[in-house]
């Protein structure tokens, strides 16, 4: 396979600097070892940074966020909900801190508003009746799976960009100073293949350092992991930050009908072997509580983690180190048509491809400018359904009879799974629950797929997506996916609710049984990340 540029990753990052290329007239084609989002970009809070955050310890990173955020929020309003943010104090807290953080936030020139203690409780009343003060920022949240489907489905739409998942860059031939040929894996099927690109971008996270090594470059990563847990239901309306340096537990953000706490910070060897832990899913609610004090009592439904793609400046753990992005023109290492591109924030995706464009189009002598900056983003009806309340509004208008609830938490009807797979089907074939479940609200109810997962598997074989026990194989694999989110939070109410779905699986469909059919290969890969 030729392009002209290939970009290596599909997470925010890669998929905005496939739709800022295609924006400026440059085909390029993206590989993918999981799916989008496989990384850091599926793994966050989704929250759009106001900056606020890092007013106290890193003022360039805040103005960066600032820009950004402001920017997202006029041109992709399909993807962020401007629910706003309050930093709080509750007693006990550094006073000085809390003296010094409007101060801050005028000099990275954010608005903040100061609001009276109680003002604040009763905008948002699980707060502490312990808070001593608390400001308003312009925080916002994002749906980062329908942000990086609508950046490549708008590159597609451009110049036809393509996106191969399930494929995995293993080598690379230098020649001359320059990349001559990328070698990559089917993690599905196991076959090689090769690419020849006249420019070759690494937008690989916590991942490009092995990713640069592989051309004999360096770059110095710094891997953190953060493990976030998410409620049985939405909380606040709005963000709501510990005000204090950033540390673990500092931060519930909605999303969408539930709300997501964060996040811990454990520097990590291996961006493959991030999991959430037990120890990690206490270390959050212990620092929350104090602020939130009914998390005590709450119901979690699943863990998550990621893996922050940091730059390390040589020593100091993950919270010392920048937000700001790296771009590695790897000229130092003799090459003249690779770069990564790594570091940052997904608030600041964008700016981080923009500066990538800039490298790569110079490189390729390509004079036309950003246009990401100005263009709004297309809503694709391909990508609406990852958005919470999207399919039950639709369901509800249509009044079909004939039209059933597959997934009856998130009220996902067969209609939404019929769309999706056409719309997949159109750009790679059998995309399987896994697939479905990053590009629509499947699985990410109270049940945690335990009823959907069955329901959706057996649509799929009425429709005939599903012709063997192939079928099974994949509801397993979905299943597996789930429950390795549960683990950290099995207590109360939600072992129950775990414990009733391991019996309908095992004793129903038999699923604690070897596979009819081994199961693809491609579902272990998945199973290794998030
Ligand atoms: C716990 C946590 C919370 C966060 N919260 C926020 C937040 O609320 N707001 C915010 O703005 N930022 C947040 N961030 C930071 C943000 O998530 C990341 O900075 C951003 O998502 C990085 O995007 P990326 O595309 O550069 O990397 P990634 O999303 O990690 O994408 C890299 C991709 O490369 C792929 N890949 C790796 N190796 C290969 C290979 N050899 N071949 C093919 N593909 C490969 C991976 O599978 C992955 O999909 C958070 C991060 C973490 C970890």
């Amino acid at each position: 396979m030729r392009t002209d540029v290939l970009i290596i990753g599909a997470g925010a990052t890669g998929t905005g600097l496939a739709r800022d290329l295609a924006l400026r007239g440059v085909s390029c084609v993206v590989v993918e070892t999981g799916d989008v989002n496989s990384g850091a970009s599926g793994g966050n809070h989704g929250l759009l940074h106001s900056g606020g955050r890092y007013v106290s310890n890193d003022t360039e990173a805040a103005r960066e966020c600032r820009e950004e955020g402001a920017l997202i929020k006029r041109l992709a309003p399909q993807c962020v909900e401007d629910c706003g943010g309050l930093f709080v104090a509750v007693a006990g807290d550094d006073e000085r801190f809390v003296a010094d953080y409007p101060g801050w936030c005028a000099a990275a020139g954010i608005e903040v508003c100061c609001l009276e203690p109680a003002e604040a409780r009763a905008m948002e009343p699980v707060l502490s009746p312990k808070v001593i003060a608390a400001f308003a920022v312009p925080d916002a949240t994002i749906d980062p799976f329908r942000l990086a489907l609508e950046n490549m489905a708008h590159a597609h739409a451009l110049t036809g960009c393509t996106l191969l998942r399930r494929t995995r860059v293993t080598g690379m031939d230098v020649d001359a100073g320059r990349v001559v040929r990328v070698h990559t894996v089917n993690t599905v099927s196991g076959e090689a293949g090769t690419i020849e690109a006249a420019q070759v971008v690494s937008a690989t996270g916590a991942w490009a350092g092995r990713v640069a090594a592989l051309a004999g470059a360096h770059i110095p990563m710094l891997c953190s992991q953060g493990t976030l847990l998410v409620t049985h239901e939405r909380m606040t309306r709005r963000v709501v930050n510990r005000l204090r340096p950033p540390g673990n537990g500092d931060i519930l953000v909605p999303g969408g009908t539930v709300s997501i706490l964060g996040t811990t910070s454990v520097t990590v060897d291996d961006p493959d072997r991030a999991r959430p832990t037990v120890a990690e899913a206490d270390e959050n609610l212990r620092q929350a509580l104090p602020m939130i004090p009914s998390l005590a009592y709450t119901r979690f439904v699943r863990a998550y983690c990621g893996v922050r793609p940091l730059i390390s400046a040589g020593g100091g753990d993950g919270r010392a180190v920048s937000r700001g992005f790296m771009l590695y023109d790897h000229t130092d290492a003799g090459l003249s048509n690779f770069c990564s591109v790594t570091g940052g924030k997904l608030t600041t995706f964008r700016l981080m491809a923009e500066k990538t464009a800039d490298l790569v189009c110079a490189r390729l002598g390509v004079t036309a400018p950003c246009r990401t900056r100005t263009e709004p983003l297309p809503a694709a009806p391909a990508c609406r359904w990852t958005e919470p309340g999207f399919a039950p509004r639709l369901w509800a208008q249509r009044h079909d009879a004939d039209d059933p609830l597959l997934c009856e938490c998130e009220m996902v009807p067969a209609s939404a799974v019929d769309s999706i797979m056409n719309d997949c089907g159109q750009q790679f074939p059998d995309p399987g629950l896994q697939a479905l479940g990053k590009r629509s609200r499947i699985g990410k109810g109270s049940c945690q797929g335990a009823f959907c997962g069955v329901r959706v598997a057996a649509h799929l074989y009425d429709t005939g997506h599903y012709t063997s026990p192939r079928g099974l194989a994949r509801m397993r694999e979905f299943f597996t996916e789930r429950f390795k989110g549960q683990r950290p939070i099995l207590w109360g109410p939600q072992l129950i609710q775990a414990e009733l779905a391991e019996a309908l699986h095992c004793g129903l469909l038999g699923l604690e049984l070897g596979d009819p059919e081994a199961a693809p290969a491609a579902g272990k890969d998945e199973e290794a990340r998030s």
